[in-house]
């Protein structure tokens, strides 16, 4: 958040128990107005619990919820500047296409005309015009999912709440789609939130990130933060993934003996290695080809760590290379919280 922006959703040690399961556990937050913000983790982390706190179809079990300043609790999610858009669309078979996305303007006694002309601005927001006569099942996947938005976004929310709004697209809609959300927020200047377990989703869309395990968020930041600097193993873990060195082992890989992430691609092999400022030996044990990289596992004072190879760097199973890394790729972290 730029220290400027007015705040669009705040929350101050909010938890939601059921029973004994803390599916948010003290949580504290504060999203800006017009900030793409993805909520990451593993499933079960607390993302949707989260989301549903935001709609209001949830209610905190303790803590305070803001909503542009106004406080939440108590707040009917229809009196809430806020839309979701779900993973599963929840469109209705038997409407057309343009009943669907007027359906909230027609709850709210919008008129008929101006009802069909505000779904038809919010169908072209999403490039779906001339689909309007059309019913949810003679739609593609992706199609489906731009109703979705479109129905989400004619109520003209503040902020738009999306629940893995993309799970269910194969990948290259899923790219499509991600591309489209971005300039849809771009173009609307709307603050969106964004719940996903795909961290590389979260990464490249979002412009800040916040990492759940188990109800809590355990790190918040830019993509490039979380990416670069996690905080403990688990981020390190599940964000990326990374050669996490123990406190015994990072001082023979350049580090101090902290808990050590160090990312694979900042790993050099070969005459490239010579420049950097740690250096070392090492034994190639096996190399995949995974087209623009090569997963190459090697073997460095009797440790195994995988480094991404450029496909052009072919290696022999035995074979001894120089391997090196700036020392400022060795980065120390907490110990804490991996046990997923
Ligand atoms: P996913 O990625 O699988 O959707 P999530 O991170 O969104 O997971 P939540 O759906 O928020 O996780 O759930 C967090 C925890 O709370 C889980 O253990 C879940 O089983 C529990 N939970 C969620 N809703 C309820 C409920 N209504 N009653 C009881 N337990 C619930």
């Amino acid at each position: 958040m730029t220290p400027t922006s007015t705040t669009a959703v705040m929350f101050e040690n909010v938890s939601r128990h059921f029973g004994a399961v803390r599916a948010v556990d003290g949580v504290d937050l504060k999203i800006g107005q017009g900030e793409f913000f993805a909520m990451l983790g593993p499933s079960g982390s607390g993302k949707t619990t989260c989301l549903r706190l935001i709609a209001g179809f949830e209610q905190p079990t303790a803590g305070h919820i803001e909503i542009f300043g106004e406080t939440a609790e108590g707040l009917a999610p229809n009196r809430r500047d806020v839309n979701t858009v779900f993973q599963d669309y929840a469109l209705f078979p038997h409407m057309t296409v343009l009943q669907n996305v007027a359906y909230g303007l027609m709850v709210r006694g919008v008129p008929r005309l101006e009802r069909e002309k505000c779904a038809r601005e919010a169908l072209s927001l999403v490039r779906l015009e001339g689909m309007d006569l059309r019913r949810p099942a003679q739609l593609s996947g992706g199609q489906r999912q731009r109703v979705a938005l479109a129905r989400a976004l004619v109520n003209r929310p503040k902020v738009l709440l999306l629940d893995e709004p993309l799970g269910a697209l194969d990948l290259k809609l899923r790219e499509e789609m991600q591309d489209e959300l971005r300039r849809l927020h771009k173009q609307l200047g709307l603050t969106f939130v964004f719940v996903t377990h795909d961290q590389g989703e979260a990464l490249s869309m979002a412009d800040r990130v916040a990492v759940f395990n188990k109800g809590r968020i355990v790190q918040i930041g830019t993509p490039e933060d979380i990416y670069q600097r996690p905080t403990t193993r688990f981020v390190a873990d599940f964000v990326g993934s990374s050669n996490v060195l123990t406190p015994d082992e990072a001082p023979r890989f350049g580090g101090v003996s902290r808990w050590t992430s160090l990312r694979p691609e900042s790993i050099l092999i070969g005459a490239v290695a010579d420049a950097m400022d740690v250096r070392h030996t090492a034994e190639v044990i096996d190399q995949q080809f995974q087209g623009a990289m090569r997963k190459t596992r090697l073997k460095i004072n009797g440790l195994e760590i995988y480094a991404m190879a450029p496909s052009s760097q072919a290696f022999d199973v035995g074979q001894a290379v120089t391997v090196g890394w700036a020392r400022s790729a060795l980065h120390a972290m907490d110990g804490e919280g991996n046990d997923v």
